[in-house]
């Protein structure tokens, strides 16, 4: 049977750009980086709803969600990490090349591995941005109560407390958000203008 060709159908497969022009934004990989309780999944959530209300569709992709899910079954040694970063970053290729905002939260805590992430969506898409607290601040949050159970010896290997399991600084991200000296809104506007600076104007 034959449809009707609506106005949007471009007549042959359907493209990124075709995507793009239909949501009116072209999709873009934000990429949160930081010490567990540093304000990632906060500042994410902040972010998709500043963009949902100006009609820009994003989503957040959750370290501890995909833990449970897709990668579940992966643990914390340095291979299962790398693994967990390459599988999340390759789900957030295929959102930016739906055309959606990623918002992806993870540790990430090599340098190696989020490189890998930007090459893997593609560097011209991709928005490392450093959540930045000391460990002491991240500590005395405990939004999960991790850092407690790991002081108790409950979890291992726990990102920041152990000599292994350290944190690798992003030497040269394309923001920093400070969230000892700023407010998570204030730290999600800066995003959000970041956001813009890529996105083109409707
Ligand atoms: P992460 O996703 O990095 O593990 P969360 O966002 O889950 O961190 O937790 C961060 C905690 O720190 C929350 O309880 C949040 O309310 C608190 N917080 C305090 N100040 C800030 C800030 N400026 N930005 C983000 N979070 C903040």
């Amino acid at each position: 049977m034959e449809t009707q060709s609506s106005g949007n159908d471009p007549g042959g497969p359907i493209r990124h750009e075709d995507r793009s022009q239909l949501l009116g934004q072209n999709g873009l990989v934000v990429w949160f980086t930081g010490l567990s309780g540093s304000g990632k999944t906060t500042i994410a959530q902040e972010v998709e709803r500043m963009l949902f209300s100006r009609g820009r569709l994003s989503y957040i992709l959750d370290g501890d969600a995909l833990r449970q899910g897709l990668n579940a079954g992966l643990g914390f040694s340095e291979e299962d990490r790398t693994e967990n970063i390459r599988r999340a970053a390759h789900v957030a290729r295929l959102f930016q090349d739906a055309g959606i905002i990623a918002l992806a939260c993870f540790i990430s805590p090599r340098i190696a591995m989020r490189d890998m992430a930007r090459q893997i969506v593609s560097p011209a898409r991709f928005l490392e941005v450093y959540v930045k607290a000391g460990l002491e601040t991240c500590m005395a949050r405990d939004p999960k109560g991790q850092y407690r159970q790991a002081l108790e010896g409950k979890i291992r290997d726990y990102t920041g407390l152990s000599r292994e399991q350290s944190y690798e600084i992003p030497l040269q991200p394309d923001l920093e958000l400070d969230t000892e000296q700023r407010t998570a809104a204030e730290c999600a506007r800066m995003v959000v203008d970041e956001i813009f600076k890529n996105e083109p104007p409707r």
